[in-house]
């Protein structure tokens, strides 16, 4: 896999080179897990590839860059205990609710999740 490219404006490329430090849950080579600053639930973590990429459907032009995050958030939610289960969420443009230009899954669990999501 391509070595990781930054965006300087990036708020989670910052995050990725730790130019600002976020509460890390957990990294492979290629994916960054951190606690989520406002937490929408008991366990509230985001998972992002270190490459910059905008959203969910530019990271899935690489699988194993995809697959390495979804594999993380797995992860993540084993070692935070989240064994009832747990939701995963891309917020994708503006209408999907996304504010941080940067792909990332939220991990959230905890609680019981609710359906249809706000
Ligand atoms: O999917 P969306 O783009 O809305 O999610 C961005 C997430 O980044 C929010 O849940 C927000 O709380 C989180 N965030 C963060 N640390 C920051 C800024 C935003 O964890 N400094």
């Amino acid at each position: 896999m391509a070595p990781a490219q930054t965006s300087p404006e990036c708020l989670f490329c910052r995050f990725v080179s730790r130019e600002i430090e976020p509460d890390v849950v957990a990294e492979t080579p290629h994916s960054l897990a951190f606690r989520d600053i406002e937490p929408q639930a008991p366990k509230h973590v985001l998972v992002v590839p270190k490459r910059h990429v905008e959203n969910a459907g530019e990271l899935a032009e690489n699988p194993l860059e995809l697959a390495d995050v979804v594999g993380l958030a797995r992860d993540v939610a084993a070692s935070e205990g989240l064994d009832a289960g747990y939701r995963l969420v891309f917020n994708t443009g503006v209408e999907g609710g996304q504010a941080v230009f940067h792909a990332h899954l939220h991990v959230l669990g905890g609680r019981r999740m609710q359906w249809p999501p706000g």
